[in-house]
């Protein structure tokens, strides 16, 4: 599939607010696997301003909207893909670097004629769509979706503005990572302005768990471990010892990114028998997204992810070496 137009800016391209303002019949908000509060936000606002506009909506990805994200509103329109049962007129994806993240859905979907919004902030977006609009200094797609809507001179609406806040709160850390702008809390201020409740957010996302979700944290937690000269610290997370819902809302990686004196941190999640799924972050020394990369994964500089095929111990011990790597390179 060739490439389209790809524009690198904070400022909405003209000619995606062409093809979004008139509508054209069938339009697909496509999300990737995972999906976390910044696809989902950004997805289920663009569907409503679509719809507002007069297009047919249908919102979707390979995977459910996690429990925790149940309270986004909209999120019952959510569906759940194993293939694309049609191809559409247009297909919106958001936060979505490359087309495999689709898990497949994207190549159902697409027909020849049919346009593909990519709209992102990672680095290394692949410039899959018929249009990429691209912003890496964005914090957050919700940031670049609130200017969207703006250039496009659509209300900003209280379901609108909780969905592309809580894509802000959460790809943030609740406004506590280096991504966050002045900005971000402009932006911020809109949308709570807009309808948006901050307290509300953070009851949703950290006021909710299970009584016994406290003592499986203490159990996982047990498991961290730091390295020698204490610039690493890691999580090994075993199949079994927790479930999806709980690995879904906890930020686990972030006790052992919390720890002073760690530059890198990471989580290691034995997703199935021989598949291991990793979260990196760093703190601004090591660019993280590249050690992702050798592993065929991706992400921001601070924030990135892989996955990789073997045992938890295997998956941990190569991690290890291409952090040292990562870090040796960086004293030279
Ligand atoms: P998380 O660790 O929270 O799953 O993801 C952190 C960041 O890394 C997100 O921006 C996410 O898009 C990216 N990321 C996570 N896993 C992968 C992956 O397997 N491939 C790519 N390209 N990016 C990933
Ligand atoms: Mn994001």
């Amino acid at each position: 599939m060739t490439a389209g137009a790809t524009v690198v800016s904070p400022v909405p391209p003209p000619a995606l607010l062409e093809v979004m303002s008139r509508p054209r019949g069938e339009a697909l908000m496509l999300g990737h696997v995972h999906p976390d509060a910044d696809v989902l936000g950004t997805l289920l606002a663009i569907g409503r301003c679509l719809e507002s506009r007069g297009w047919t909506i249908t919102c979707a990805g390979p995977h459910p909207i996690p429990d925790a994200l149940a309270f986004l509103p909209d999120a019952s329109r959510w569906q759940t893909w194993k293939t694309a049962p049609r191809m559409f007129d247009v297909i919106v994806l958001t936060d979505c670097p490359n087309d495999e993240r689709t898990e497949g859905l994207l190549t159902g979907a697409r027909g020849a004629s049919t346009e593909v919004l990519n709209i992102d902030h990672h680095p290394d977006n692949r410039r899959y769509g018929t249009m990429n609009w691209l912003d890496p200094t964005a914090a957050a797609t919700g940031e670049m979706v609130f200017d969207l809507m703006n250039a496009l001179g659509d209300p900003v609406t209280p379901e609108i503005a909780l969905n592309l806040f809580t894509a802000i709160h959460t790809d943030t850390g609740s406004f506590r990572y280096s991504n966050t702008t002045e900005k971000t809390f402009r932006i911020a201020a809109a949308l709570t302005a807009a309808g948006a409740d901050p307290a509300l957010v953070s009851d949703r996302l950290y006021q909710r768990r299970s009584r016994d979700a406290l003592g499986t944290l203490g159990e996982i937690l047990r498991r961290v471990e730091v390295s020698a000269d204490g610039r690493v610290a890691w999580l090994a997370v075993p199949r079994g010892l927790a479930s999806d819902a709980f690995l879904a809302s906890e930020d686990l990686v972030g006790y052992p990114r919390s720890i002073e004196g760690v530059t890198v941190a990471f989580l290691a999640r034995e997703e199935q028998d021989g598949v291991v799924k990793c979260s990196l972050r760093g703190k601004g020394q090591v660019a993280v997204n590249r050690i992702a990369q050798r592993f065929g994964g991706g992400g921001h500089d601070n924030a990135a992810g892989c996955t990789l095929r073997g045992g938890l111990g295997e998956a941990t011990a190569a991690l290890l070496e291409a952090i040292g790597l990562a870090l040796d390179n960086q004293k030279s």
